[in-house]
């Protein structure tokens, strides 16, 4: 059974005097431990698709089973359970609570959950130990790195072990180098069994997932392997990204081929 599937999915925003056809029918889907980038320009429905997928959001019409389940017409409220139990989610922004220290801020979506404090002490210094940052634990996120930052949200996400990591844009406030890393993390996070979708704008780190699915203006115009999506993303982007982008593959095998 695929852990998503979607069926001909429609999202119309209506704005009253305008209607935004964000997603205009679109079949998808995702086996567990998969590990898809999102393509596709600006306003092409990345994040709507996230959402969806994410139960931050309903479809207008078609239909999302998540692990064999119809998810499409839950009330709010059993989307929020399904959310809270199945999908981790990382934004551009971080999210994180400036008052609170790492250790509380991937504690906190334990909390909602019940689980006493040693308990929750315990999975949230497990889940930092994950990304990397067991000695950042009291930090709080002034006083962390951008890409430090993204890491202790990234623990937050994944201390529920949720089926599935949802990543909008988690390079988009990173340089490129930290960028990278972060994505460097999902990867060994998905050999590690997780399931992980990744919006990008950049076609090098697509190019590094081995499957990317590109949007345009609300469909999925290709679906396949991550190196080919993301070189005719990066063709439709314009000469000078297409450049960067075979650069950057220069430089990765330069890389792959040192000791
Ligand atoms: P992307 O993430 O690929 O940039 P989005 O999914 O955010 O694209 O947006 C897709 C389209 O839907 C855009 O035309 C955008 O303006 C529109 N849109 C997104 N969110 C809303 C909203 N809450 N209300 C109205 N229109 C929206
Ligand atoms: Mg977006």
């Amino acid at each position: 059974m695929a852990l998503i599937e979607l069926e001909k999915i429609v999202k119309t925003y209506d704005l009253g005097h305008q209607k935004v056809a964000a997603l205009r029918g679109m079949d998808v889907r995702i086996e567990r431990n998969e590990f898809v980038a999102i393509v596709g320009q600006s306003g092409s429905g990345k994040s709507t698709l996230m959402n969806i997928v994410g139960c931050l959001d309903v479809p207008t019409s078609g239909r999302y089973r998540l692990s064999g389940r119809e998810v499409s017409d839950l009330s709010d409220d059993e989307l929020a359970d399904v959310r809270n139990l199945e999908i981790g989610f990382v934004f551009q922004s971080f999210q994180l609570l400036p008052r609170a220290n790492a250790l509380e801020n991937v504690e906190l979506p334990l909390i909602y959950r019940g689980i006493s404090r040693k308990e929750r002490r315990q999975q949230a210094e497990h889940a930092l130990y994950t990304v990397q940052l067991s000695d950042r634990m009291t930090h709080r996120p002034a006083e962390l790195s951008g890409g430090q930052r993204q890491r202790v949200a990234i623990a937050r996400a994944l201390v529920t072990q949720p089926s599935l990591l949802l990543a909008d844009e988690p390079t988009g406030n990173l340089d490129s180098k930290t960028g990278e890393e972060i994505v460097g993390l999902l990867h060994e996070l998905h050999e590690r069994g997780n399931t992980i979708l990744l919006v990008t704008h950049e076609p090098k780190l697509a190019a590094r997932c081995p499957r990317a699915v590109r949007l345009v203006d609300g469909l999925v115009v290709a679906d396949g392997e991550g190196r080919d999506v993301a070189l005719a993303n990066a063709e439709a982007l314009g000469a000078e990204t297409l450049a960067a982008f075979h650069a950057a593959q220069a430089a990765a095998q330069t890389g792959q081929r040192l000791p």
